[in-house]
């Protein structure tokens, strides 16, 4: 990035000091990862310089030959990994996606069955300032109290009940399986479309190491940055009979230029998902994941649903240590892991200070860090939030409430340098970017 730098040496150098972070810290937030170099030089090549409204053989302006190409070829790779009947690749990202489901499927009114949103629905699922609350009549579903899994009785008395338009299925920190067919069966009994985002699991669909819903849905929803390490983006997967009805809902419905230097992103992140070392990626976040909930366990942390099926998790750090989940993720923060504090379904404490703290694994497993790191981690991760628990003993004020101030203490600051020097040393060994 030399001309960069000598055009604006204050972006540069923030850009550099970005990558130190990034290479310095280890990512567990739960929707970052890395894309590879590759998928970076057909995002931000000169593709950026042309404007390309319609579709592939249908464009508003000329001079489309090799963009055609492009975007075909993102199509077909996207069909192939996901057993798609038809696919549209021009989503902005996600959020515009799911607007353009709404937008192309139901009228405003329309009754949409979703998990609720305090249970890890999406904001786009039904948030009081998204489009999906102003313009549908939402109805929640729920976990089951007990083993945090969605509770499909209930799932089918609402549908009777509400014969909704469109049922929704898939969340943000659901670490089980989802039973997609027992889905499909209740959306025909009241003639619903079915709807699932994917945007977390993606990955571990396409290498079918978690069960495939686009054969089973309507529509497919997904980002293209999470599991999939692509450009920040999305596409809509769709039975044929309701292609139509999407991409006009995309365009001209939702937007107009497709961000044809993104949709070859896009399409080199699919090339490198099809090939066979993904596959051994996807298996080793799975026991990564498996393996750092494990650990936990065995340091006494409690885990939602006590195991994960996929690749995330949630831990409670409140009842084991009486540290909260906004002490907690300072402090992880201060050593350089890098969470997520995060409400679980009847939390008793408040959205900005919960008991929990998400974890993920696909980042870490994207510098191939395996099992003997992921004991580290959930060491480190243990020792720091043990160094905050013993200066709140101390300092005698185990409160209910996140006491920012311990921060400030000498002996919490010395040892959380200590740990950051343990995050440090294992990210030299694992680079992001060589
Ligand atoms: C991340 C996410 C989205 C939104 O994606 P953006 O690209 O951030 O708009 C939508 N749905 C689910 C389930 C997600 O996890």
């Amino acid at each position: 990035m030399t001309e960069l730098n000598q055009t604006d040496s204050v972006i540069y150098e923030l850009i550099q000091k970005e990558t130190e972070r990034q290479e310095n810290e280890i990512e567990l937030i739960a929707s970052e990862n890395y894309t590879s170099k590759a998928v970076m030089e057909a995002a931000w090549s000169i593709l950026t310089n042309k404007y390309s409204e319609g579709y592939p053989g249908k464009r508003y302006y000329a001079g489309q030959k090799y963009i055609d190409k492009i975007e075909q070829i993102a199509i077909d790779r996207a069909k192939q990994l996901f057993d798609a009947e038809h696919v549209n690749v021009q989503p902005l990202s996600g959020s515009p996606a799911n607007l353009a489901v709404y937008l192309g499927l139901l009228k405003p009114g329309d009754t949409v069955l979703g998990l609720s949103l305090d249970q890890w629905g999406h904001l786009s699922h039904g948030h009081p300032l998204n489009f999906s609350w102003l313009l549908y009549d939402i109805v929640p579903y729920h976990l089951d109290k007990e083993t945090w899994k969605i509770d499909m009785e209930e799932v089918e008395k609402l549908a009777l009940k509400h014969k909704p338009a469109m049922i929704l299925a898939w969340f943000s920190a659901y670490s089980q399986n989802v039973d997609w067919k027992k889905f499909r069966t209740i959306a025909d009994k009241v003639g619903a479309i079915l709807m699932a985002d994917i945007a977390h699991i993606a990955w571990l669909i396409a290498w079918k190491i978690l069960e495939n819903p686009v054969p089973i849905c309507d529509v497919v929803t997904t980002t293209t940055h999470k599991t999939l390490r692509g450009p920040r983006w999305a596409i809509i997967m769709c039975k044929e009979k309701y292609a139509k009805q999407i991409d006009r809902a995309v365009f001209p419905g939702v937007q107009w230029w497709p961000h044809e230097n993104l949709i070859a992103g896009k399409a080199v992140a699919f090339a490198e998902a099809l090939k066979p070392e993904f596959h051994n990626y996807t298996k080793q976040v799975i026991k990564n994941a498996q393996t750092l909930a494990e650990w936990l366990k065995l340091n006494w942390f409690e885990i939602v649903s006590w195991w994960t099926t996929n690749h995330l998790m949630l831990v409670d750090v409140f009842s084991s240590l009486w540290v909260t989940g906004k002490e907690a993720e300072k402090a992880l923060e201060i050593v350089w892991l890098s969470t997520n504090k995060n409400m679980i379904p009847y939390d008793k404490r408040k959205p900005m200070d919960p008991s929990w703290i998400r974890l993920w694994t696909p980042a870490a497993t994207t510098r191939w860090m395996k099992e003997q790191e992921m004991k580290v981690i959930a060491n480190i991760f243990t020792k720091t939030l043990k160094a905050v628990q013993e200066v709140k003993w101390y300092n005698s004020n185990p409160e209910d409430k996140s006491d920012m101030e311990i921060f400030n203490e000498p002996n919490l600051i010395k040892k959380l340098e200590e740990l950051r020097q343990e995050v440090l040393e294992l990210c030299k060994k694992f680079p992001i970017y060589k």
